[in-house]
C-alpha cells in the first residue's frame, strides 16, 4: 500500500508520514500541485490512494483532482480541507474525490477513512471498470454509459474492456487484434476498424462526447470525457 500525500504544510505532512508509516503504509509527498501531477502521471509510480489538500499554492487541489480523474477514474482520493464550507466538500466530491476530512482531524479518523476508501475501491475494482461516464460490470457483463444500458456483442465487449483497462492510451490495431481476436489473426483484415465503428455507434449518445478517438497512423484510444 502506497499513499501519495499532496500537502504544502510541512507539519501536517510529517504528521501524516509518521502515522502512516507506523501503520505499515509507504508514502510519497508532493508539496504542490505540479509535483502531484508529475507523480500521478509517471508510469513508474504506483499509488493505492491519494490524500489531497485542496488549498495548495499554484495549481490547486481541485485542478490536481481534475487532471487525475481524466487519467484514472478509480484511484481513491481523500480530500483534506481546512475549509469548513460545505460547498468545497460538495465540489470535491463532484470532481471525483471519494471522501473528505476536515482539518483539524485526528489520525484515527483519517485512518478509518483511508481503510474504508481502499476497501470499497478494491471491491469495485474486482467487479467493475469505470472510465468517465462509462461503466462495465464485469460480473453481469453489462455496460452502462451515463446511466443508460448498452448491449454489446462478445467481441464488442472484449474490445471495450481492453480500451477501459487502458484509458487514454493509444492502442495499435496489431495489439487490439492480439488481445481481442485469436493470436495471428490476419492483420490485413480491417476487422478492428469495423468493430471500433460498431462500438462507437453503440456508445454514441446524443449530447455526449464521442469516446473513441482515431489516432492517425497509430491506432485508437479511449478518451475519458
Ligand atoms: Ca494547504
Amino acid at each position: 500500500m502506497r499513499i501519495l500525500i499532496v500537502e504544502d504544510d510541512d507539519g501536517i505532512t510529517s504528521f501524516l508520514v509518521k502515522g502512516l508509516k507506523s501503520e505499515g503504509y509507504a508514502t510519497a509527498c508532493a508539496p504542490d500541485g505540479e509535483q502531484a501531477i508529475r507523480y500521478l502521471g509517471a508510469t513508474d509510480e504506483n499509488f493505492d490512494l491519494v490524500l489531497l489538500d485542496l488549498g495548495l499554492p499554484g495549481t490547486s487541489g481541485e485542478e490536481v483532482l481534475r487532471v487525475l480523474r481524466r487519467r484514472d477514474a478509480s484511484l481513491p482520493v481523500i480530500v483534506l480541507t481546512s475549509r469548513a464550507e460545505i460547498v468545497d466538500k460538495v465540489r470535491g466530491l463532484e470532481l471525483g474525490a471519494n471522501d473528505y476530512v476536515t482539518k483539524p482531524f485526528s489520525f484515527a479518523e483519517l485512518l478509518a477513512r483511508i481503510r474504508a476508501a481502499v476497501r470499497s475501491s478494491a471491491q469495485s475494482a474486482s467487479t467493475e471498470l469505470v472510465v468517465g461516464d462509462l461503466r462495465l460490470d464485469l460480473l453481469t457483463k453489462i455496460a452502462w454509459r451515463a446511466g443508460r444500458r448498452i448491449d454489446l456483442a462478445p467481441r464488442e465487449w472484449a474490445l471495450l474492456e481492453l480500451f477501459m483497462r487502458h484509458p487514454t492510451h493509444v492502442l495499435s490495431r496489431a495489439r487490439i487484434l492480439n488481445e481481442v481476436w485469436e493470436y495471428g489473426f490476419d492483420p490485413g483484415n480491417n476487422v478492428v476498424d469495423v468493430y471500433v465503428s460498431y462500438l462507437r455507434k453503440k456508445l454514441n449518445i446524443i449530447g455526449l462526447d464521442p469516446l473513441i478517438q482515431t489516432v492517425r497512423g497509430a491506432g485508437y484510444r479511449l478518451m475519458a470525457p
